[in-house]
């Protein structure tokens, strides 16, 4: 089984494989146009396991001229959200997909599958069980006992009179189920009469108070599907062991289509978790700042942290779809992002830690400018002016008292490149009080306008900086890993012990270039030597915040 996935994969994938056979001559869908569906459950926002989900519903269905539905798996009425509907509408649209006006919920077809259930109680394939939850768990049997229920042989007339007053109400939460009348000895536990229907009597978002009963998802689903002439379905592995449940629903129900169920690995990240549970109690007891807290993996999170969707969808191509269950390091999503953006973020300079520069021999109030690129990858882009005067601001990190091995930047002596502008020697510094050094002194070379020496001599270091003059103030948002460790929920652990206490850093005084006075999201940008960052939706065009998207150090090695 293993080799012959591998040997699909490498002909695009095992998905793939399968739909080929299936709609070519001879195969169950002959001649038909490929037909899929992504069926979230509104219960929270879409996180970044969604998208890989989302590019293979949708994504498949494009590379082969089909079609994709979005569809709201609301049958479960104690957990749907309206909020959430419009958020993951948003997501997909964000994503780059289209559902047109393919759009539906699952309770639009309580009806149908009401009917059908009726049709398999009147065919001996249903039949009401007066087990309560408990004593069916005492009965399921083990892998030598069959199952047990006194009620398996109730006669048909019972069983729809039973069903149709569940249905009306007449019977309290739990005294009644639907059971689906299958095989009590399975060796496939969910084909032991699995129960079909439940009394719930709350009211459901959509359809109010007109039900008091709700079907399971594994009778609800398959229904979905051929209602909608759905072809293939695609699912995560863990229902492997239910599509034999997905097909005998199928092949006993007046389905008018038969879809077919394909299972693939769900994604995990490491130093992250991905249930919408959990992800919901960050949110909810105040561990972050909402599910579009850039620190989350959910997309609105990833959206604001400067992910862009391009990235997205290469870190989803990238992932690959197979069979086997596994976790992908962090590292190659901040990669698949470091790469987009690489070749299309606009070049600027930001200081985070300044300090001011001082070009003694400058000519007080001169200001000259310089032009420079804004994406050397991007000729198109075209160029900006910086400006240049006596007082910059430098990174405080940029400057030492005293050299150490392999540090080339400033300190007393030595001679820097301030980028795009001139080759300065450092001559000193001023301190105050308590040591810290408040000013740094350097000298300029005019020859060497534009960052050249005309000479040839070596200069090692280059740094960034602001016009001290015209610069901006901005607050910075520094992420990291919002996990320490990088599996928080498995085994025992509760991964609210392992949440980083350092996984946001709010640096208040910034300085950013004057080019940058009024931007608003959404905007990507390298901050020279920095890394990648993006204007946050808290930014105001005279208080501007940015997010840390990405360091520009790759941490992601392949295997
Ligand atoms: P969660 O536990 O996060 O709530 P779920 O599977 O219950 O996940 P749904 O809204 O039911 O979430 O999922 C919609 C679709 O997305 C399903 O087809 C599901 O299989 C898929 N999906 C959900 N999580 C992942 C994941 N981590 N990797 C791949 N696909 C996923
Ligand atoms: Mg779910």
């Amino acid at each position: 089984m293993a080799d012959e996935i591998m040997a699909a994969e490498n002909a695009g994938n095992f998905i793939e494989e399968f739909i080929m056979e299936d709609i070519a001559k001879g195969g169950r869908y002959e001649g038909q146009k490929v037909h899929t569906r992504f069926p979230p459950e509104p219960n929270g926002y879409l996180h970044i396991g969604h998208a890989k989900a989302v590019c293979i519903d949708f994504g498949t269905a494009e590379r082969f001229g089909g079609i994709c539905n979005l569809r709201m798996d609301d049958t479960n009425p104690t957990k749907e959200d309206v909020e959430y509907v419009d958020a993951i509408k948003e997501d997909i649209k964000w994503l780059g997909f289209d559902w047109e006006d393919r759009f539906h919920y699952a309770s639009d077809y309580f009806d149908q599958m009401y009917d059908f259930a009726v049709e398999l109680i009147k065919k001996g394939l249903a039949y009401v069980c007066e087990l309560s939850p408990e004593e069916m768990r005492a009965n399921r049997g083990d892998t030598t006992t069959p199952a047990t229920s006194p009620y398996r042989d109730r006669p048909v007339e019972e069983s729809l009179e039973l069903f149709e007053r569940m249905k009306n109400g007449e019977f309290e939460d739990g005294k009644m189920t639907l059971r689906a009348k299958i095989d009590l000895a399975s060796g496939n536990f969910n084909m032991r009469d699995p129960v079909i229907y439940r009394i719930n009597r709350i009211p459901h978002h959509r359809t109010g108070d007109k039900w008091c009963i709700y079907p399971m998802y594994d009778f609800a689903h398959p229904i979905e599907d051929v209602l909608e002439g759905i072809t293939h379905s695609f699912c995560t592995l863990e229902f492997e062991s239910h599509r034999p449940l997905y097909d005998w629903v199928i092949d006993n129900i007046t389905a008018p289509c038969k879809s077919r169920q394909i299972e693939f690995s769900r994604l995990g990240i490491n130093n992250t978790v991905m249930s919408k549970r959990k992800l919901r109690q960050l949110v909810d007891e105040g561990y972050v700042n909402g599910w579009d807290d850039p620190r989350m993996p959910t997309l609105c999170g990833l959206r604001r942290r400067g992910y862009t969707p391009a990235s997205i969808r290469s870190f989803c191509e990238g992932i690959g779809v197979s069979k086997t269950n596994s976790t992908v390091e962090y590292s190659f999503l901040e990669h698949c992002l470091r790469d987009d953006l690489n070749e299309n973020a606009k070049r600027v300079m930001c200081v985070l830690d300044p300090v001011r520069l001082v070009i003694t021999n400058y000519p007080e109030g001169k200001t000259e400018t310089f032009e420079v690129e804004n994406n050397p990858r991007r000729p198109e882009d075209g160029s900006r002016e910086i400006s240049f005067s006596r007082e910059l601001y430098i990174e405080a990190g940029d400057f030492l008292e005293e050299k150490v091995k392999g540090y080339n930047r400033f300190y007393p002596g030595n001679e820097v490149r301030l980028k795009s502008a001139y080759i300065v020697r450092c001559t000193g510094c001023k301190k105050d009080e308590n040591g810290k050094v408040t000013e740094v002194y350097a000298e300029y070379d005019p020859e060497t306008r534009g960052g050249d020496t005309p000479d040839g001599r070596k200069v090692r270091g280059t740094v960034h900086w602001v016009n001290a003059e015209n610069c901006i103030e901005a607050e910075v948002r520094i992420y990291d890993n919002l996990f320490t460790d990088p599996e928080p929920d498995t085994g025992d652990k509760n991964f609210i012990d392992y949440i980083n206490p350092e996984s946001l850093v709010v640096l208040k005084n910034c300085k950013v270039e004057k080019s940058l006075e009024g931007a608003a999201a959404p905007a990507n940008f390298q901050f020279m030597r920095l890394g990648y960052f993006c204007i946050d939706k808290d930014s105001r065009p005279d208080a501007l915040v940015f997010n840390r998207s990405v360091s520009l150090k790759d941490g992601f090695k392949k295997k």
